[in-house]
């Protein structure tokens, strides 16, 4: 695969990213003792069959994205299925803004710009809030956080605490300015996630967070809080 970056965070988890997309998502593989779980599938640049060869094997893999935005559920049109929140998804803001800004064309654009990022909805299940992905030693329990748009979703392991948030929460800037941000389902997003207590947060972008997460989630609130 040429240009795809996989980081292995722990003994199950691995980070995914295509780096010939300077806005990079992050797609994360758990390889569960029964079931493995991805999340997210960026922009459509990484060749799924080769990561199934390689991590997933004979096992069951069970596909989730984040949100509707186009840099986390674009390569699910290799998967026959994926779960996602599929609330009010005619019109969607796919979040094309930011794939047409100047400052994140590389030299693989061209590669990628054919694609109008249609979501075809029938490759999508709806996923139910407080539902469980159960991988035999992993799970996930889902958690509607929409705010950064509508269709947002997190997942949380209840016993190991962590947090695979998507756009919800990340180390850097929030966006909160597509057609279907909410700031105040944002607000309720954060504080449900905050209740929650975990100890590292895999987000959609840039690297973990392991440290004073209650702190930093609360500077997140207080962010939206004044906007
Ligand atoms: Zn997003």
């Amino acid at each position: 695969m040429t240009n795809i970056k996989i980081t292995k965070m722990n003994e199950k988890i691995y980070l995914i990213e295509e780096m010939d997309y300077l806005e990079h998502s992050n797609c994360y593989l758990i390889v569960g003792s029964k079931k493995c779980l991805l999340i997210d599938t960026g922009v459509g640049l990484i060749d799924f069959n080769e990561i199934k060869n390689r991590f997933v094997k004979d096992k069951e893999l069970v596909v989730v994205i984040t949100h509707f935005h186009f840099d986390h559920f674009a390569g699910s049109d290799q998967f026959d299925m994926a779960l996602a929140n599929k609330n009010n998804l005619k019109n969607k803001d796919v979040g094309l803004k930011y794939f047409k800004k100047k400052d994140f064309k590389n030299n693989a654009f061209e590669k990628i710009s054919h694609k109008e990022f249609n979501i075809n909805e029938n490759k999508f299940k709806q996923i139910k809030n407080e539902s469980i992905i159960n991988l035999g030693d992993f799970n996930f329990e889902i958690i509607f956080t929409p705010g950064h748009d509508e269709s947002s979703i997190s997942l949380f392991e209840n016993e190991k605490k962590i947090l695979f948030s998507g756009d919800t929460i990340y180390d850097g800037k929030m966006y909160l300015d597509f057609e279907d941000s909410n700031n105040k389902e944002y607000i309720s997003s954060l504080k449900k996630i905050l209740y929650k207590k975990p100890t590292i947060i895999l987000g959609g972008h840039n690297a973990p967070i392991t440290k004073n997460i209650s702190e930093f989630i609360t500077s997140k609130i207080d962010l939206a809080k004044e906007n």
